[in-house]
């Protein structure tokens, strides 16, 4: 199958290089000229591990290209993938569909044989029929169909998530755009992934419902930390007490600052706008948008109060700073709110995170970037860990002690056990467990 990808971001890039990993001919296609330079020279403008050796290797072996031409990848396109950003529409919550509409309108006129226009992007229900609506009123003889195709992998395990997913979602009823599909989605039938074939406005749907539960299930979970934190119970405890029952299932329960990322905000928000706009508001997923965002500025306050209740004139190291490990985005991360309100309250920051400094300087003015997690803890008072990356999750102590003349530590992803902690002589604070334990 020949396969042009539009948008080379985390999910275009990983999708069209997955894609001709399982033997298609993938052109990829950006706006963004110098990202298609770097591409080209085999450079990888993202963070994504194992990304630049399956990039390079099917560049290599001429299964996989780059191009800022539309018109070079479209016309002996199968299937044309839609991969372009849909984030949050400023001031209402929206999602902002402009990316989509502008590629749906320069892919119309290119269109030549039968072809797929498939959504990847994560788009609210009814983008499809007017993606639909944009390519006819342009190309009202062309032979295409629409498909919704909702992409669920991970940032940091992109490539493993795409090629082993629990299933593959198609929303189309066209039975020849079911066939290409089928075609693309080939290699994962060994593996029996499931595939669930539905209508588009269906799929669309099944990506906003899959992100608003998950960002519940955190959500519920941090609010079952909160609880524990007034009664001395242990929130890991508690998640693997009701984890272990198959029908809650024990991933993402995992107590924290608070979600964040380039998915779950903007997809809860634009689900809540999109329930509101039917005339079905969901008052679920509307609270679970309003706990989280007023999670992340809490945790501001919970490092001032075990600080004392002022960190003024204080000297914070902070451990990582993107919205997960093994990820340069720091879209939305938890940091973003909690560091500018410290620096507010009148303390200085260091900050170190193995990936996203070079966007989180832009993001976080006023920080002192630093060379590895001991450089940032030199001189500080307090040491905070926002980011669970896995070079911080052993940390000799003894050489911490020896570089901080604080003894606070506040650990908001629960990466080290409470007693050894203290055992070292630290006052350490962390989520839903109680600082003793
Ligand atoms: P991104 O911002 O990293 O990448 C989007 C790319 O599209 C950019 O490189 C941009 O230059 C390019 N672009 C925009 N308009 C274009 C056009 N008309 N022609 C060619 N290129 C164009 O975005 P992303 O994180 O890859 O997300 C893409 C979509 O996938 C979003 O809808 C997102 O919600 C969804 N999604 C993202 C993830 C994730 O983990 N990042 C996971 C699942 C789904």
């Amino acid at each position: 199958m020949r396969v042009a990808m539009i948008g080379t971001g985390y999910v275009g890039l990983v999708s069209g290089a997955c894609f001709s990993d399982f033997g298609h001919e993938v052109i990829c296609v950006d706006k963004d000229e110098s990202k298609i330079e770097a591409l080209k020279r085999g450079e990888i403008p993202i963070y994504e591990p194992g990304l630049d050796v399956l990039v390079n290797g099917n560049m290599r072996v001429g299964r996989l290209s780059f191009t800022s031409d539309l018109a070079t990848a479209v016309p002996d396109a199968d299937a044309v993938f839609i991969a372009v950003g849909t984030p949050s529409r400023r001031g209402d919550g929206h999602a902002d569909l402009s990316y989509v509409f502008a590629a749906a309108q320069e892919i119309a006129p290119l269109l030549k044989d039968y072809t797929v226009v498939v959504t990847k992007s994560t788009v609210p229900v009814g983008t499809g029929d007017e993606v639909e609506r944009l390519i006819r009123e342009t190309a009202p003889d062309a032979a295409f169909d629409v498909a919704s195709n909702p992409e669920f992998l991970r940032e940091g395990s992109a490539i493993e998530d795409f090629k082993r997913p629990d299933r593959v979602v198609v929303g189309t009823t066209s039975e020849r755009a079911r066939d290409v599909m089928r075609e693309l989605y080939r290699p994962l039938f060994l593996r029996e992934t499931p595939m669930v074939m539905t209508n588009r406005q269906t799929s669309e749907l099944i990506k906003y419902a899959g992100n608003a539960f998950l960002a519940t299930k955190i959500t519920f979970i941090n609010e079952m930390a909160d609880i524990c934190e007034k009664v001395d119970a242990n929130i890991q405890d508690v998640a693997k007490g009701i984890g272990l029952d198959g029908r809650i299932g024990k991933l993402f329960l995992h107590a924290g600052p608070g979600y964040g990322g380039s998915c779950f905000p903007k997809d809860t928000l634009a689900l809540v706008k999109t329930a509101e706009d039917v005339g079905a508001p969901t008052k679920i997923v509307n609270s679970v948008v309003e706990v989280n965002a007023d999670r992340k500025k809490r945790m501001a306050t919970k490092i001032i109060e075990a600080a004392g209740g002022s960190v003024d004139g204080k000297k914070i190291a902070v451990l990582g700073v993107t919205f997960k490990p093994n990820t340069d985005d720091m879209r939305d991360s938890p940091s973003l709110d909690i560091i500018p309100i410290l620096q507010e309250k009148g303390a200085t920051i260091r900050a170190f995170d193995p990936a996203g400094m070079e966007e989180a300087g832009r993001l976080l003015p006023g920080v002192d970037w630093c060379e590895n997690a001991y450089d940032t803890i030199a001189g500080a008072d307090i040491l905070v860990i926002l980011t669970e990356w896995n070079e911080f999750r052993a940390l000799q102590w003894d050489r911490v002690a020896d570089a901080m003349p604080g003894r606070l530590v506040v650990d908001l992803r629960n990466i080290y056990f409470p007693h050894e902690v203290a055992r070292q002589g630290f006052t350490y604070h962390s989520i839903g467990r109680s600082p003793a334990e």
